[in-house]
């Protein structure tokens, strides 16, 4: 049995069901979804979800890419349901630098006051960095020295990789670990402690590769979890344990 460590069932943007997406997900023996809201209106979503399934556990943040434009308004909405014990962590927060859709100052600001919010509820951060590593780190040894952390969808170098595993943080592998180019990042998913490992879909976006191109579900874990457990030199059922149980002890399921 999995846990999918990343999903957005709740954007606005998403097609299908998320109620037949749940269903396919149990029938592929998926025991838990961390569902990641980015806004206070996904949020009241996920806590539907939860009421009709309490394994779909629910965690939520303004994404960085777009702290510039709505991060004021929803910041006091989401603080309150992480001050109600609504949420299982903070997140997805961080930076990128990549698109670049807010500015880096901008992001850095909301990074800080989110890691302040997660060490005020005593919850764990889920973080998405995208080359940024070295102002996350400035700004987590400001603001979150020393609170749990989970790396997701890393896709980083293997000097990345180490500067996140030196800190002690969680690393999170998505569907991209499946694809043909990844030989890079499968030789990455080697040095992760399995203490420290978990697996995620960040469904509706990048399916792994039998399904590539098509909008990501929970179900796909199951491929992802197979790369992985042959990467490792893990049978599927070790690698399912032990991602299970690092997803349970880092939310606290
Ligand atoms: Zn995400």
């Amino acid at each position: 049995m999995l846990i999918d460590s990343h999903a957005h069932l709740t954007f606005a943007t998403l097609k299908d069901d998320p109620e037949a997406m749940i269903a396919r997900a149990k029938a592929a023996g998926i025991e838990a979804i961390i569902n990641i809201n980015t806004s206070p209106q996904e949020i009241e979503r996920g806590e539907t979800l939860s009421s009709r399934h309490p394994w779909i556990y629910q965690v939520a943040a303004t994404h960085p890419h777009d702290v510039a434009k709505v991060g004021e308004e929803q910041f006091e909405p989401i603080a309150q349901k992480a001050r109600l014990g609504a949420l299982v962590a903070i997140g997805e927060i961080g930076l990128d630098y990549f698109y670049k859709y807010s500015t880096p100052e901008v992001q850095r600001a909301f990074l800080a006051r989110y890691f302040q919010l997660a060490q005020e509820c005593h919850l764990p951060v889920v973080i998405h960095c995208r080359e940024a590593f070295d102002d996350l780190f400035a700004v987590a040894d400001e603001h979150y020295q020393k609170g749990p952390a989970l790396l997701h969808c890393f896709t980083g170098s293997m000097k990345e990789l180490e500067t996140v595993l030196a800190r002690g943080w969680m690393v999170s592998f998505s569907g991209i670990v499946t694809f043909k180019k990844s030989q890079e990042l499968r030789e990455c998913a080697k040095i992760v402690p399995h203490s420290r490992l978990l697996i995620e879909t960040d469904t509706p976006f990048l399916a792994p590769q039998s399904h590539r191109g098509k909008p990501n579900e929970p179900a796909y874990l199951v491929e992802t979890a197979h790369v992985m457990a042959e990467v490792l030199g893990l049978s599927f059922e070790e690698l399912a344990k032990l991602t299970t149980a690092n997803a349970r002890r880092f939310f606290k399921l």
